[in-house]
């Protein structure tokens, strides 16, 4: 690959300008030189150095501690790493920005149940509707139990909360249910058709029962989003710009459908985040269809900003918790029953031939094995090889890209962006998928295939326990990663993921001086310990966005002056 040869050509002309002795001059040495440390630098043409240098914005040279400290100038501030790993910053490929509990906390976020059952979600509802004021969201995540139980309907929560908006989400993101004074507030009228991408849960009569699924409940979420202040919204943003940089992410990429285009930009320019931000449209549909160019005005509009919009992410089908992953042969725990797409496959094959016709990046969110083998075949029908793989096509989550689909997707040039938490379900999964649970997660037989592998969060944003996760991977420990390709997946897949590796996701010469000296060698620390990393120095291009002061003070335990 052209970018890395000329990487390893300036290793080489820095390297020889040190031990040649020879001095550049003042102007050309670094502002900033890190050293006797241990620097995992994910290009795989040099993946550990002791040592790095930095000049405005860029890595300028990598090498050994010597070869570095030999480019320092008087000018030039030094810190002694003193033995700690440095990495490329994290960067979290597929976020959501301000999806959160409607400001007020989840109303069970204290519950030592993950998965209580409705009976207990129904009098802890009760419970809250009698000390808050009528009107008050109770906001609640909740798991299969409810999502499965037939008595968890609208009228049941009316019968407990009347006059409170209820929302129980579950944690998947998917599925969503309402008591009416929520479907109100969210425009849902009783008798709504069902919108492009998602449906309505419906009694005997056809009346809307509180069950909201895919495109339906993203919608209502986000009329219901709109009430929320500005403020409260860039509030939030900015505490999660504070946790980013403490764990050292310093890049993030948002799937953004909370909120309409326009106010999601508005926000997000607002909360001035220390992190480099890419947004990622998600457009709504409508019982009409898919809102294919809601985002079009905020595209032009941010061109020319430090905040890109580009790409396109749509939903083709749900997960399997809510068994709704659309398989090729039926669900263990329901005879029959293999999933249901969201769209339709006309409409599946029209997104394809969007992506197609345009320069704007496609994702899909695409967990079931029989959804990847449609999109790629779609694929494969509407375009050669190398026009697919210019494109990088990006399966988020990718479950289901089995071991016989993976030749095609290398043809095809499909990224995978994997959420390590997801695979943190053996139970679930081994109920739902039976034996076939070995062929679901694909992860360490993607790296040795060569098909690009990205890592986001789309859940705990912390990269350290993802890390944890894709290194043990509990649904198949088969595909687990080792904690190197974990890392690689996280900075140079995810750049790699947005078109950008040539410009961050490694630490050479040249690359954006974006990077985390943590608190502990992730790559030695038994597993347990990994979620505890953070980091005690987070730069981004060049610029400290946080600095937690123990390099100093480790500096002045040693003596140092
Ligand atoms: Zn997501």
């Amino acid at each position: 690959m052209a970018p890395r040869r000329l990487a390893a050509v300036l290793v080489a002309l820095c390297a020889h300008a040190a031990s040649t002795g020879a001095q550049s001059p003042a102007s050309n040495a670094p502002d900033l030189v890190l050293t006797g440390g241990r620097i995992f630098t994910a290009d795989s043409a040099r993946p550990w150095v002791q040592a790095l240098a930095i000049r405005a914005d860029r890595i300028v040279a990598v090498g050994t501690s010597a070869e570095i400290q030999a480019l320092a100038a008087p000018s030039t501030r030094r810190i002694e790493l003193a033995g700690r790993v440095v990495i490329p910053g994290i960067n979290d490929a597929h976020d959501h920005l301000g999806w959160g509990p409607l400001g007020t906390p989840d109303a069970f976020s204290e519950s030592p149940m993950p998965d209580p059952a409705f009976a207990q979600v129904a009098d802890s509802v009760a419970a809250i509707a009698r000390r808050t004021p009528a009107g008050t969201w109770i906001y609640a995540s909740v798991g299969t139990t409810v999502l499965d139980d037939p008595a968890a309907r609208r009228a049941a929560l009316d019968r407990v909360a009347p006059a409170h908006p209820v929302w129980l989400q579950g944690w998947t993101g998917h599925g969503t249910l309402m008591n009416t004074a929520a479907l109100r507030i969210a425009g849902v009228a009783d008798t709504a058709r069902d919108p492009v991408g998602g449906w309505y849960g419906r009694d005997q009569v056809g009346r809307i029962d509180g069950l909201l699924h895919g495109y339906a409940a993203w919608n209502a979420r986000r009329t219901i989003q709109a009430a929320q202040q500005d403020s409260t919204l860039v509030r939030t943003l900015r505490g999660a710009g504070d946790e980013m940089v403490r764990f050292g992410i310093t890049s993030v990429q948002d799937m953004s459908g909370t909120f309409d285009p326009a106010r999601a930009m508005r926000v997000i320019r607002a909360a001035e985040l220390p992190v480099r931000v890419r947004v990622i449209p998600m457009p709504a549909t409508t019982s009409a269809g898919r809102l294919t160019g809601e985002w079009n005005d905020e595209r032009q509009r941010q061109r020319s900003t430090n905040i890109p919009v580009s790409g396109v992410k749509w939903v083709l089908d749900g997960t399997p918790v809510e068994r709704l992953a659309v398989q090729r042969a039926a669900y263990a725990d329901r005879a029959g029953h293999v999933g249901q797409s969201y769209f339709p496959i006309d409409t599946i094959a029209a997104i394809v031939a969007e992506a197609r016709a345009s320069d704007e990046q496609l994702m899909v969110h695409v967990s079931g094995d029989s959804t990847a083998a449609l999109v790629l075949s779609l694929m494969a029908r509407a375009d050669n090889d190398s026009a697919w793989r210019r494109r990088r096509v990006r399966l988020e989550h990718g479950d289901g890209l089995a071991a016989d689909l993976q030749p095609l997707a290398r043809r095809l040039g499909v990224v995978v962006v994997q959420n390590p938490s997801h695979l943190a379900l053996p139970h679930i999964m081994g109920a739902r998928l039976g034996a076939r649970t070995t062929a679901y997660g694909p992860l360490r037989s993607l790296v040795e295939r060569g098909i690009p592998v990205a890592l986001g969060s789309d859940g705990p944003r912390n990269p350290y326990l993802n890390i944890l996760l894709a290194t043990i991977h509990p649904n198949n420990p088969a595909q687990a990663l080792t904690r190197e390709q974990a890392v690689r997946a996280y900075t140079w897949g995810s750049a790699y993921a947005e078109h950008a590796e040539r410009e961050k996701g490694t630490l050479a010469p040249g690359m954006l001086a974006d990077l985390a000296v943590l608190s502990q060698d992730i790559f030695t620390v038994a597993p347990d310990a990994l979620p505890a990393t953070v980091s005690v120095l987070t730069l981004v291009g060049g610029k400290v966005v946080h600095d937690s002061g123990a390099l100093q003070a480790g500096a002045r335990s040693r003596g140092a002056p």
